[in-house]
């Protein structure tokens, strides 16, 4: 409802908006506070026009806010985070900026385009095209690939630092320099980000012939590697001294008030696996594959006997129970047994990338099953590795700039809170140029 009658006074971009008077909130408020004092129309544009009564641009001055009780209320501009008394119940209201929310939503889709749309995409893929090549090393290819993940976290890290800075230094350092992080808290946390990201994925509970799949420990590992490390990298990446403490404060502070973009930001990476996982599902299901993917790198279904349900049994790859032959099965059980397998923490996602290096596949014959011949099988494999990559690299640096504007929208209230975060003394210090150590 705020939106309604005050929209002419918060959007108003010209006089002719401005003095319309049939407004019944311009007029009370305009009796509450008839002008701005001369010195907050300084504002060039609104001379250039000639209208010295009318400010150009009263949004800039004025901000609306709705009393619990209501009545809205006008305040002043720099009464912005500051309380105000309501006249009319008398309470005290907080004002808020009214433009917030809506700089902050078009920031975040703003970087969130430059990463899909920049040369970010082409990092994004080259890095998933290793990341993909690792995996296929026998045995240790999720390990190799954890390694390429803590590499991939210090640039992460570089990201929040250049977005919270709002510096984009070309001269900055290399990305070989920023590769390799020179503190051991950015390389622990790098290390800590990666092994938590791989682990619950692509490891946790795999053996031959079972796939990686999530339970209690995984949830509980994701959990804090997707929640509290990435708040961790955010202090830690992007304040250039740390001897004081209080700043720690500061940023829990701002955390606190800007919890929409911070859920947004801190979700994108879990969100990012969902979506990969149902989109190749659906892709599977409606090319008639999926009850082979689900037979294939998820548990066999159970089997209804009366009361009872019974595990299915594999045989030379074959899944058989008693002695029916699942082939003779209509294939939507399968179907069905690929959503219930994601109910008990089975994914695509985590198994067919582990696959490549662990036997964590039944080893069925896809030439048989779907009619797609071995090296094609694999060229399959390859390709959904590559892209559940894509999706969670791309969201892991969509993930680390939004971290960065939720510090960059708070910057020079930062300097106020705590001195040594200040933006003048960080952004002329280079991101690496510290000597190793001096932060741990
Ligand atoms: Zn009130």
């Amino acid at each position: 409802m705020a939106s309604g009658p005050t929209r002419d006074l918060t959007t108003a971009s010209g006089p002719s908006k401005i003095r319309k008077v049939d407004n019944p909130i311009e007029l009370k408020s305009q009796s509450v506070e008839p002008f701005r004092s001369p010195d907050d129309w300084s504002d060039p544009a609104s001379q250039e026009s000639g209208s010295t009564m009318v400010p150009q641009d009263r949004s800039s001055s004025f901000v609306m806010v709705t009393c619990v009780c209501g009545r809205s209320l006008r305040a002043k501009s720099d009464q912005v985070d500051q309380e105000i008394r309501c006249w009319d119940c008398h309470q005290m209201v907080r004002v808020r900026d009214p433009h917030q929310a809506q700089k902050v939503a078009r920031e975040l889709s703003d970087s969130a385009r430059n990463v899909i749309n920049g040369p970010d995409l082409a990092s994004v893929i080259v890095g998933s095209l290793i990341g993909t090549l690792l995996f296929c090393i026998p045995f240790f290819g999720v390990w190799c690939a954890a390694v390429a993940f803590a590499l991939f976290s210090s640039t992460y890290g570089e990201i929040i630092h250049r977005t919270s800075h709002g510096s984009v230094r070309e001269s900055g350092p290399g990305w070989i320099a920023t590769l390799i992080p020179r503190s051991v808290v950015k390389f622990l946390l790098g290390t800590l980000m990666a092994v938590g990201t791989v682990l619950p994925i692509w490891y946790l509970n795999a053996a031959y012939h079972q796939s990686p799949h999530w339970d209690r420990i995984g949830l509980t590992i994701a959990f804090v590697t997707w929640v509290f490390i990435p708040l961790f990298m955010l202090i830690v990446f992007d304040r250039t001294d740390q001897k004081n403490p209080a700043a720690i404060l500061s940023y829990v502070k701002i955390f606190v008030k800007h919890p929409l973009a911070l859920i947004l930001a801190l979700a994108i990476v879990p969100v990012s696996l969902v979506v990969v996982e149902l989109g190749w599902g659906l892709m599977f299901y409606l090319t008639g594959n999926l009850a082979f993917f689900s037979l294939e790198y998820m548990p066999t279904p159970l089997i209804v006997m009366g009361s009872n349900k019974y595990p299915a049994v594999m045989l030379s790859g074959i899944p058989y129970f008693q002695s029916s032959d699942y082939r003779t099965l209509p294939s939507s059980i399968f179907e069905m047994t690929y959503l219930e397998n994601l109910r008990h923490g089975y994914s695509l996602v985590g198994a067919i990338p582990a696959s490549l290096s662990m036997s964590t596949r039944n080893e069925l014959n896809a030439a048989d099953a779907i009619g797609i011949f071995e090296p094609f099988y694999l060229i399959i494999r390859l390709f959904f590795t590559l892209t559940t990559l894509i999706f969670l690299l791309t969201a892991f640096s969509i993930q680390a700039r939004w971290l960065g504007l939720v510090l960059r929208f708070e910057r020079p209230k930062i300097g106020g809170d705590a001195s040594s975060v200040s933006p003048a003394s960080t952004s002329l210090s280079p991101a690496f140029s510290t000597p190793p150590g001096s932060d741990s």
